[in-house]
This record gives C-alpha cells, sequence and structure tokens, in this order.
C-alpha cells in the first residue's frame, strides 16, 4: 500500500514538474493534479489574449468519458477544468503533451467589416504585394498584404480593439526568414476573435501597450524594416488560429477615397479614407 502511494506520487509530481516548466515562461499552463481519485487537468491562460490548445495525454488504470486529443480554446486570463479521470488503481501514470497557439479557433470572421487603411486618412500609399503575393504571401501569410512606406511613417489601427502583444526593441532587419523573429509589432485582437497583426515597425517604434483598448484609426506606432523585411513597408495580415499549432489568414476590405476595396492590386496606391 505505501509502495503504491510513492509511485503514484512520483508519476504526479513527475509530470506536475515537467509541465510546470514547458508552461511558466509564456503564461500557459496545462497541469494534472489529484484529488481524492481523479486526476484533474487544469487549463490555466495568463496571457491577455485568447489561445488555441490542442492537448494529448496517454495513462494506465486510469478511465474518462471524453476522448483524446482535445481541442479548446481558453479565454484571456482564464482557468478552466478541461479533463476529469478517474483512478481505477493506486499504481497508475499518466502523460501528457500539449501545443498552443495564439487566437481563438471559434473565431468567426465579420465579412461585412470594412477596414480602414492602416495609415493617415487622406494620404496614399502603394501595395507592394498584395494577396497570394510570390515573395511571401502563402501559407498561413496567404491574405497579408504589404504597403511601401517610408520609414517613420504613422501606422493607424484598421479596426478597433485590444492590443494583447508588442514588440519594439528591435534593430535587426534582413531579406532572409531567419529575421522574422526580429520584427517590431503590434497585435490586436477584434471583437469577433481575429487578429490584426501590424509589422516591421521601427525600433521604439509603438505606441501603444498591451491591454489598451484603440480605436479604428488610432495611431499604433511607425513604420519601419525591422524582421524579415526587403525594405521599409508595413506588413498587415488579419487571422485566426485553426489548431493548437496553425492560424489561417483572412481577406479584408478596405475604404479608399474611390470606395470599398474588395481585393488590393499589388502596385495600385490606395488614399485611406
Ligand atoms: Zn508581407
Amino acid at each position: 500500500m505505501i509502495k503504491n502511494r510513492i509511485i503514484t506520487l512520483i508519476v504526479l509530481l513527475f509530470f506536475a514538474c515537467t509541465s510546470f516548466l514547458v508552461a511558466s515562461e509564456d503564461g500557459v499552463k496545462v497541469k494534472a493534479r489529484q484529488a481524492g481519485e481523479y486526476v484533474i487537468v487544469d487549463g490555466i491562460n495568463k496571457n491577455p489574449f485568447s489561445i488555441t490548445v490542442s492537448y494529448g495525454a496517454s495513462y494506465v488504470n486510469l478511465t474518462s468519458n471524453i476522448e483524446l486529443p482535445l481541442l479548446f480554446v481558453l479565454k484571456p486570463f482564464s482557468k478552466k477544468e478541461i479533463l476529469k479521470l478517474h483512478i481505477d488503481k493506486n499504481k497508475f501514470s499518466f502523460k501528457a503533451d500539449y501545443d498552443w497557439t495564439i487566437g481563438s479557433k471559434d473565431a468567426e470572421h465579420d465579412k461585412n467589416y470594412v477596414y480602414r487603411f492602416p495609415y493617415k486618412l487622406g494620404t496614399k500609399e502603394m501595395v507592394s504585394q498584395g494577396f497570394n503575393g510570390k515573395f511571401s504571401h502563402y501559407g498561413k501569410s496567404q491574405y497579408a498584404v504589404d504597403f511601401n512606406m517610408k520609414e517613420g511613417t504613422g501606422v493607424y489601427a484598421a479596426r478597433e480593439g485590444v492590443v494583447v502583444q508588442t514588440k519594439s526593441d528591435s534593430n535587426i532587419g534582413g531579406v532572409n526568414r531567419s529575421f522574422e523573429k526580429h520584427a517590431n509589432y503590434v497585435t490586436i485582437e477584434h471583437s469577433d476573435g481575429t487578429l490584426a497583426t501590424y509589422s516591421h515597425l521601427k525600433q521604439k517604434g509603438v505606441v501603444v501597450k498591451v491591454g489598451d483598448k484603440v480605436q479604428k484609426g488610432e495611431l499604433l506606432g511607425y513604420s519601419g524594416k525591422t524582421g524579415y523585411s526587403q525594405g521599409p513597408h508595413l506588413h498587415f495580415i488579419v487571422y485566426k488560429a485553426t489548431d493548437g499549432k496553425g492560424r489561417e489568414s483572412i481577406p479584408v476590405k478596405f475604404m479608399s477615397v474611390k470606395g470599398v476595396v474588395v481585393k488590393v492590386i499589388k502596385n495600385q496606391w490606395y488614399i485611406a479614407k
């Protein structure tokens, strides 16, 4: 009996430690604990944005009527019980792993929403790469739009929402995927659960902070060429999570002085309205 208890504890402790270590840096924890005759798994999200988590586990001498793997959403700053397993025998084992990505898989983009061009009203900028652009707008970036922009040009919110991520400390950029992580950016979560990211901003070129509610047309920062970039431009993308690892981009409409632009065209100039 005593021996069995020790094994149980070791198994649980081992799991608790590894999951804690994996998760402590990024504000997400999915960890198991023993409560009486159950093992309970809690999902904890300490980030200011929703996340989508995929979770798999293998176990012995435990039972649950929930089928694995699981795919679920955790709201900002939330905690939720995601799995409860009955302990059938004292000698059990439980091993789990998970992935998560920013945003909710349940987000449904408002197709009628007309975005503002992300620069000053009445000014014009040229689209240097549109949807399905051959240089880098494919896969998860299929519906991104690049605007050619002189360094230091004001970048404005194309849609209202909450600032959920920013980076502004980088001064590094270049024409190679390895520069991707060096981009400065602002990410905004919209009311329909989709996200927008404004990238390549200049160093110290972010004027909003995480948690800020921003209105459509509010100044977010200043353009630059940090990250994976051929030259100064703004990369704008609206997207949602698909599972614990992936995301998909979403085509958006913009308002110009000539009316609604359903699909921007490369090398075309647009005046923001
Ligand atoms: Zn781009």
